[in-house]
């Protein structure tokens, strides 16, 4: 845990307002409930990550939010090494991870990798997800790798 019991590699919770829209806000309700979704079009099964108004394969609009196991592979990745902002100076360095997640096909999230040293984070790695409760209503899902 860093100097404010955020896990190590978690930005501060201030910068984890959310600001859902009626597109987001079914995967940020279940991430409430530590549930890992992801919108899939019911016209022809394409992900959506994020989350749109339209699928960009056949413009449909109708999605089902089928329950994804929470694990994947680090797709891509960064080292953060400059705070963005004054109250992330003490979260330094950080791993910001585009996360291939299991049980949707194509569909990719951009998280925190947390716990490990950057210099271990490497392109397909196993992850699995946890849950960063940061608010009373508000969960971000963020990764951590597997046998790390
Ligand atoms: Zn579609």
């Amino acid at each position: 845990m860093s100097a404010d019991s955020r896990p190590l590699g978690a930005l501060p919770a201030s910068l984890a307002e959310l600001h859902p829209d009626p597109w987001t806000e079914p995967f940020w309700r279940a991430t409430a409930e530590h549930r890992l979704v992801c919108a899939r079009c019911t016209s022809c099964g394409t992900f959506r990550m994020p989350p749109a108004p339209f699928c960009h394969v056949c413009r449909a609009q109708e999605v089902a939010w089928p329950e994804l196991p929470g694990t994947g592979v680090v797709y891509t990745f960064t080292v953060v090494r400059h705070a963005v902002a004054t109250v992330a100076l003490g979260h330094l360095p950080y791993v910001v991870a585009v996360v291939e997640l299991d049980g949707a096909p194509g569909a990719r999230l951009i998280a925190n990798i947390l716990g490990a040293d950057p210099s271990v984070v490497e392109i397909g790695r196993r992850v699995h997800v946890r849950w960063d409760d940061v608010g009373p209503r508000t969960t971000i899902p963020r990764f951590e790798l597997v046998d790390s």
